[in-house]
């Protein structure tokens, strides 16, 4: 193991259980762990001292919901609607991606992932079409040292199909192993409401396994209160089970997953881009379920949780004064406090995942999963009066300055530490040349562009209007 680390004399947001903000105030890590949280820590002989004054001192975010592979067409989708997505990925190109375009997107996305602080992200790889692509996702996990969850899918099959393979089993045996928390495994498929139910045999593999299942539920259009209905008929809503968005269910569908213990990923700048449904923070605060937060896809968005924490106060303080104002009433107090965002991509993902005690909260004893959002060059780090605040709405991740993972310092004074960043490109950058050959530069170009439905300006009525120099009058 490597020298002890301390970071010394920040505004530490511990998220622990109290929520303890301490300030002035130092963390040390030995080995892979938190040794001790407090202010003027004495540190074994040789520990390296990060000088936190002026930055703010957190948990590692987690992300519960990402396509990591999709990042290696960054951006492509950013005027797509949901429609535009499952038509590219679903039915028409998905099926272009080759093991090492698999492997260049998870490279590129893990990358991105730590450079923001984000030291542990759930890959909802669905683009595993053979063993061989989901070799190629663990290799490129494994070649970048953050944390993470392989959500195993497939979207060329139903998952009755691929989950019941021996190439899938075959892979669990080789690449999973249950003690390992630096990589994960869970299953990741969605429920169609088919009344038949085909894929309760992936359930009942997921069952056997013992592993977690991730399913988009409530997406407008495309899963709904049947899906749930159904799983919770059969005995397979579990604590485990991550509902993605569930942002279009009904009282009876969010009243199963809350008594089942289950939890929800927020994917706010999504559900509010893509048409999932409203981001469902508000009505998930009613029923009392827990959240997590994520990015979805690098396709339109970047793998950033500041945006995610800013977007979801936004959405859910948005509907909140639109719901008043509509019975003409003014929201006094907000129901969704920064406070409550920064829980979300902290702990609300540790929960989630079945790791709670494990990483999310500064403590003795947790793995050092660390961020230090700190930038001295910046005229946004000062003051610093609310912490929680000052994460959600004040900084970004270029003030994200020294990140640690699993006691290992990846990021350090705003630079990656043993990243190549050249080979990530040259690899993603094969994947955009191989995907425009196949389909063609026209294609590529149209995918990228979808057509803009006509807007029709309104009648205005004091354009009907000209001003009549003669009588001085306006006149009709
Ligand atoms: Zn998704």
């Amino acid at each position: 193991m490597s020298e002890p680390v301390v970071f010394r004399n920040g505004s530490v947001l511990t998220m622990d259980d109290a929520h303890t903000v301490l300030t002035g105030a130092d963390v040390l890590v030995v080995d892979d762990k938190i040794a001790e949280v407090g202010v003027g820590l004495a540190v074994p002989e040789g520990t390296v001292e990060i000088d936190a004054t002026g930055g703010i001192v957190m948990p590692g975010m987690i992300d519960t919901h990402r396509h990591m592979w999709q990042t290696a067409m960054r951006g492509y989708g950013a005027d797509w609607t949901l429609t535009q997505y499952f038509v590219w990925y679903y039915l028409e190109s998905g099926k272009l991606f080759r093991p090492e375009d698999i492997y260049a997107g998870n490279l590129l996305s893990a990358i991105e992932a730590i450079d923001a602080g984000v030291t542990t992200t759930v890959d909802w790889s669905h683009g595993l079409q053979t063993p061989q692509h989901a070799d190629a996702a663990v290799d490129a996990l494994e070649a970048v040292p953050g944390r993470f969850v392989l959500a195993y899918g497939n979207i060329q099959q139903g998952p009755w199909e691929w989950s019941t393979s021996d190439g899938f089993r075959d892979f669990v045996n080789r690449r999973i192993s249950s003690g390992n928390d630096m990589l994960g495994f869970q299953m990741a498929f969605d429920v169609t409401g088919d009344p038949s139910f085909p894929e309760k045999a992936a359930f009942e593999v997921a069952r056997e396994l013992g592993v977690p299942v991730t399913t988009h539920a409530g997406v407008w259009g495309a899963t709904n209160d049947d899906g749930i209905r159904l799983m919770h008929e059969n005995g397979f809503m579990t604590p485990q089970n991550i509902y993605v968005h569930s942002a279009t269910l009904n009282k009876d569908s969010y009243h199963r997953i809350a008594a089942t213990g289950g939890s929800v990923s927020v994917s706010t700048e999504s559900e509010q881009s893509a048409g999932q449904g409203y981001p469902p923070t508000w009505t998930l605060r009613d029923h009392n379920i827990p959240v997590s937060l994520s990015m979805d896809t690098s396709v339109w968005w970047s793998g950033d949780l500041f945006s995610a924490m800013r977007t979801t106060l936004g959405a859910d303080r948005s509907r909140e004064h639109m719901a008043a104002h509509a019975n003409a009433e003014t929201v006094t107090h907000l129901h969704l406090r920064a406070e409550q965002v920064v829980d979300w991509a902290t702990r609300g993902g540790s929960k989630a995942l079945g790791l709670d005690d494990k990483v999310g909260s500064l403590q003795p004893g947790k793995k050092a999963d660390i961020v230090l959002i700190k930038n001295d060059a910046s005229p946004v780090m000062f003051p610093i009066l609310n912490p929680y605040g000052h994460v959600a709405f004040q900084a970004q991740r270029g003030d994200v300055h020294t990140v640690m993972v699993n006691g290992r310092l990846v990021k350090r004074d705003h630079r990656l530490v043993d990243v190549d960043l050249a080979a990530a490109r040259a690899k993603v950058e094969a994947t955009v040349e191989h995907l425009i050959g196949e389909m063609g530069q026209e294609a590529w170009e149209k995918g990228m562009n979808p057509d803009i439905p006509e807007t029709k300006v309104m009648d205005n009525p004091y354009t009907y209007t000209q001003w009549d120099a003669g009588s001085a009058q306006w006149k009709h």
